[in-house]
């Protein structure tokens, strides 16, 4: 009678955001059903979402719950999450008081011993944690590749210290495809001079990517080849693409469950949508992060009224807005106008759900790599509005590598509350990604990416490999 064999046991480590969150947890789903033991940390208000959307795998998955040390960087107590923030102004505090997780964190490697770890980017003191007890540390940044590709090339050669002014495109050197951006949207930490702690975190971040053993990406190769090869071979990254994550997910209810509680009944919203017409209804939503002020919504509410088109809109308003003329900023008559037409979702919606239902032919986000990327595995064309991060590359890759979207027009990166736009622009773009010859061509491109897509994850495809062969090699490493 042999023994039973080994079972390879990773330890995830996601940063405490949703949009880093929510693909961790599709993560260990995936590494689960091909008889991986998986370990999450996180710290307790983030277990309960946590434990929620890993549903039925919940029993199969090992939860170890960090205290946050909030209160000794000077948060709030209940700030354990990025979209708890009061203001963007505290993310730097917000990464202080994630550091100060080290030494619990090493108590935990230390007590279950892995045999890997996959770390978020936002946690760079893990390499010398894996590296002390000898076990590979993985990077998980939750973007694609040619973002990782594009902001890797900008901090190696600097191009935008050659230009004299914010709105001068400039090339993006050595990534392929001839790419131009300029210095407004670049993140502050890149276009400013000088060093800020921010800055500093950041470069300690970039580091750590290149000394770790390797980078666990959330897209797929056929969605991105010529990136991925960029990243492997001249930025020499051991990579391995297993994505589009969220494809792990099955049935309606597993679907609504990713992130938080959605703030509509999923059935609800389903019903609302199939009364409506295919390729019909354009999906508004920025994301866990973004924040508008009020003359924003407004001219969101002016576009989507001009546009003709029946939307669900998923609104999130800045902190601190609480004077009366402030809470009525849709436009007079605006949701007797819009009844039946239109539905907003004040909160959390599922926009996995959403996104898929056959009556939502249009998308308007703010480019975050799991809204992209979501939109592309449900064959959506996109209205691009990013806001800060690496949105502006991933807005880059659907307009004009891929295709698949028409930009809204921001020109500055501005983080939380976003650069402003007017209810004009928005109504041109989303009648130009829904309407004739040239949102019909776009339309077909992103159902040819979408089918891409299901077969990368499905038997045999090229993530389903990547995944495999992922394991086979961190097994070699540790058995
Ligand atoms: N999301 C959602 N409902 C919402 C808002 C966001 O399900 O109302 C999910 C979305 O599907 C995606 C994630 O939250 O998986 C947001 O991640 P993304 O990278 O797009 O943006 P971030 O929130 O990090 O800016």
């Amino acid at each position: 009678m042999g023994s039973e064999p080994r079972q390879l046991h990773i330890f995830l480590f996601p940063f405490m955001a949703h949009g880093h969150m929510i693909p961790f947890v599709d993560m260990s789903k995936l590494f689960v059903s091909r008889g991986v033991k998986i370990t999450i940390v996180t710290t307790p208000l983030n277990s309960i979402s946590i434990s929620k959307s890993l549903q039925n795998f919940a029993s199969k998955i090992e939860l170890i719950v960090l205290k946050f040390p909030a209160a000794e960087v000077g948060l709030p107590d209940t700030c354990e999450n990025a979209d708890s923030l009061p203001s963007p102004d505290y993310i730097t505090k917000f990464f202080q008081a994630s550091t100060l997780l080290q030494a619990p964190f090493e108590q935990a490697l230390l007590q279950s011993r892995p045999d890997c770890l996959v770390a978020d980017m936002f946690f760079p003191w893990t390499n010398d944690l894996a590296a002390k007890i000898g076990i590979p540390r993985l990077i998980f940044h939750g973007t694609g590749a040619f973002s990782l590709c594009a902001s890797d090339f900008m901090r190696l050669h600097k191009p935008e210290k050659n230009v004299s002014s914010e709105t001068e495109p400039f090339l993006i050197p050595y990534l392929p495809g001839d790419i131009k951006i300029t210095k407004m949207k670049l993140p502050s930490n890149v276009r400013e001079d000088t060093e800020t702690e921010f800055s500093k975190f950041f470069n300690k971040v970039k580091e750590s990517e290149s000394n770790c053993y390797g980078v666990v990406v959330n897209s797929f190769y056929e969605l991105e080849t010529e990136y991925v090869d960029c990243y492997r071979d001249v930025l020499r990254r051991k990579a391995w693409p297993i994505g589009p994550l969220s494809l792990c997910n099955n049935g309606a209810r597993e679907i609504a469950q990713r992130g938080k509680e959605s703030t509509i009944d999923e059935h609800e919203c389903l019903k609302w949508l199939d009364s409506q017409k295919p390729n019909s209804v354009v999906y508004v939503c920025f994301g866990s992060l973004a924040r508008f002020n009020s003359a924003q919504l407004k001219e969101i509410a002016i576009g989507l009224e001009a546009s003709e088109k029946s939307f669900i809109w998923v609104v999130r308003k800045v902190n601190g807005e609480d004077k009366e003329e402030d809470q009525n900023w849709l436009p007079e008559g605006f949701e007797q106008r819009m009844e039946g037409k239109g539905l907003i979702i004040r909160g959390w919606a599922p926009q996995v759900l959403i996104l898929n239902h056959p009556a939502v032919g249009g998308f308007v986000t703010h480019c975050g790599w799991n809204s992209t990327l979501e939109g592309v595995a449900a064959g959506v064309p996109m209205v691009t509005w990013p806001v800060s991060a690496e949105q502006f590359y991933n807005e880059i890759l659907v307009t004009e590598v891929l295709k698949t979207g028409v930009a809204v027009g921001v020109q500055k990166w501005v983080p939380g509350v976003g650069d402003f736009i007017g209810g004009e622009a928005v109504e041109k773009a989303i009648r130009r990604v829904m309407e004739d010859e040239e949102g019909g061509e776009m339309r077909n491109r992103a159902a040819e990416n979408a089918e891409k897509a299901k077969k990368a994850v499905g038997n045999d495809g090229s993530s389903y490999r990547n995944l495999d062969a992922l394991i086979e090699e961190l097994k070699s490493l540790a058995f």
